[in-house]
């Protein structure tokens, strides 16, 4: 699929593959912020993320549980798309989307290619650490076979409050 100009407002990269659908994205995105809100006080950043079949329908949850489990794979992302593959029996997952609060990482935006998933959708953007246009942009490189539509910036101003919440808390700003 050739990447083509497109006129929705939140900021998608290229052309997605699924159709978008802003209100139920916006919804979801909502839900997940509403989830991080009672994350957060074991460690992990608050991260959160679903992945949605063809008819919309949750396959998959996940939340960040690196710290909590002591695991390096256990990123929000990693656990959905684990999920959701073993729900549909198929490691493909080109008819699916994805909704996380936070821009994935380079580990997690790697696994999404490899996952094929269908769309991603971001909330808060990361330009150190996202690998989906913040940092580096994993779905636009030679190496991905696939064509994956990313939208970032979805709620952005909420995910992104939350993370610097979290973060100052951490730093023992403000308790
Ligand atoms: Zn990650």
């Amino acid at each position: 699929m050739a990447p083509q100009e497109s006129s929705n407002a939140e900021r998608p990269y290229r052309q997605p593959y699924l159709q978008p659908n802003s209100q139920l994205y916006r919804h979801w995105m909502r839900r997940l912020l509403r989830h991080c809100d009672r994350m957060g006080h074991d460690g992990d950043i608050p991260v959160a993320a679903v992945v949605l079949d063809a008819k919309n329908r949750c396959i998959g949850w996940g939340s960040n549980r690196r710290h909590q489990a002591q695991d390096p794979l256990g990123h929000a992302e990693l656990i959905a798309i684990g999920q959701a593959a073993r729900l549909l029996g198929d490691w493909r997952l080109n008819h699916c989307t994805l909704v996380v609060t936070l821009e994935p990482c380079p580990m997690c935006a790697g696994a999404l290619v490899q996952a094929r998933m269908g769309q991603v959708v971001f909330g808060a953007q990361d330009p150190k650490r996202g690998a989906l246009g913040g940092c580096l942009d994993l779905a636009d490189h030679p190496s991905a076979h696939h064509a994956m539509g990313v939208i970032g910036g979805v709620e952005a101003e909420a995910a992104s409050q939350q993370l610097r919440l979290w973060f100052k808390r951490r730093r023992g700003q403000i308790c």
